[in-house]
């Protein structure tokens, strides 16, 4: 380490490893274990760092460190804040950066619980506005923001949106902009360097990956709008549990390596369902030929692990998920064991029947493409 706390190593894999380790100490382990405590000793007047875990936790921090190390590596003044879930940390921002009589642009096709969050912000005197993600939509909706949420690539449909030139129009008002960036995970975009003010994520895909935690996160460039998102997680009290920030560090040293699986064995999946003739609506980010592809290679390092398509029908996709034997039938993504699920089934996102969502996993690609083609044939009769 050097002496501004940066790694020497300028390697994703080497960043990954060491991302958030505090300075080395004789007799203790590389990374502490979790910090287990509701209050803190407190002799005397409230003086910090700790006092109440709502406020403050050692596991946290270093986490939040690691965190700000692969979104905004090299960055001054960038501060990282935890949550206890995705939708946690995206309802921080929103509701702490907006207030009644302000304007919102949200994408119309992101992550499922965003109509929810609209109908909230609506209840509070917020307008919302949509517009999709695809095509810089989101542009022409713009006038009088006050926040600009860009959600890309897009969940479940795999749409990507310009980063860069959105917010040079929305800064251009005035307007912030924030950035979910479950998808990409930080390996594969880093919007504050694209020039967003905020990058938030599910902690709970791919940078976990295990399927086993719950966990968001919130970064930001000022110190006034982060000061603002960590009085939220203060009042609604939606902080991760020391026992998954520390599993989420321990697994944020295999970021690099299960990222980039996952990223080549998703387009080597992608690129056997293009051969296939009942697969339609093929997206992944990664083939050449994906409408989004041209706008992602600007700004994505790598690709994300997830591949949607469309079967004839609902039938036809039920019986593909249970003749698949490598791949669960389950929602979420991001981990190191394969899943899929026909998104329809939740109601709410605006997708055909047939649409599934195929979340790639760390097995041999061979394995899983075999399965793939195995349970597609399967399947068809
Ligand atoms: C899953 C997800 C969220 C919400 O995260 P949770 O950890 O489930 O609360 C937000 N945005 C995107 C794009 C997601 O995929």
């Amino acid at each position: 380490m050097n002496d501004s706390g940066t790694s020497v190593g300028d390697g994703d894999g080497t960043r990954a490893v060491r991302a958030g380790l505090p300075e080395p100490v004789k007799n203790e382990p590389t990374l502490p274990g979790p910090v287990f405590a509701a209050h803190f000793h407190l002799p005397g007047d409230v003086s910090g760092p700790y006092t109440y875990g709502r406020d403050e936790n050692p596991t946290w921090n270093l986490l939040e460190r690691a965190i700000g190390e692969l979104e905004a590596p090299g960055q001054e003044n960038v501060q990282t804040l935890t949550f206890a879930s995705g939708v946690a940390a995206t309802a921080a921002v929103l509701f702490s950066q907006v207030g009644a009589g302000d304007v919102v642009v949200l994408p119309d096709d992101g992550y499922q619980v965003l109509p929810l969050v609209r109908a909230q912000l609506e209840a509070y005197g917020i307008e919302v506005r949509t517009a999709p993600t695809g095509g810089d939509a989101q542009l022409d909706v713009l006038e009088g923001a006050k926040l600009l949420w860009l959600e890309t690539p897009s969940n479940p449909g795999l749409d990507v949106c310009d980063i860069r030139r959105l917010t040079e129009a929305a800064h251009a008002q005035g307007a912030l902009v924030a950035v979910d960036n479950t998808l990409a995970t930080p390996l594969g975009q880093r919007p504050l360097e694209l020039g967003a003010d905020f990058a938030v994520a599910s902690g709970t895909k791919q940078l976990t990956g295990h399927g086993d935690v719950l966990l968001g996160y919130v970064v930001g460039r000022h110190a006034g709008a982060m000061a603002a998102v960590r009085r939220w997680r203060k009042i609604v009290g939606a902080i991760p549990g020391p026992m998954e920030a520390w599993l989420a560090h321990r697994s944020i040293a295999t970021l690099q390596l299960r990222v980039d699986r996952q990223c080549a064995t998703a387009l080597t999946v992608a690129e056997a369902l293009r051969e296939r003739p009942e697969v339609t609506g093929l997206r992944y980010p990664g083939l050449p030929d994906d409408p989004a592809h041209k706008v992602a290679a600007q700004q994505m390092r790598r690709y994300g692990s997830v591949v949607s398509f469309t079967l004839p029908t609902r039938a036809r996709a039920e019986r593909f998920l249970e003749a698949l034997r490598l791949v669960d039938d389950a929602t979420s993504f991001g981990s190191v064991r394969s899943t899929a699920e026909r998104r329809g089934r939740w109601g709410g996102d605006p997708v055909p029947e047939g649409f599934i969502r195929f979340s790639v996993g760390a097995e041999d690609p061979e394995d899983l493409v075999a399965d793939v083609l195995r349970a597609l044939d399967e399947s068809s009769e």
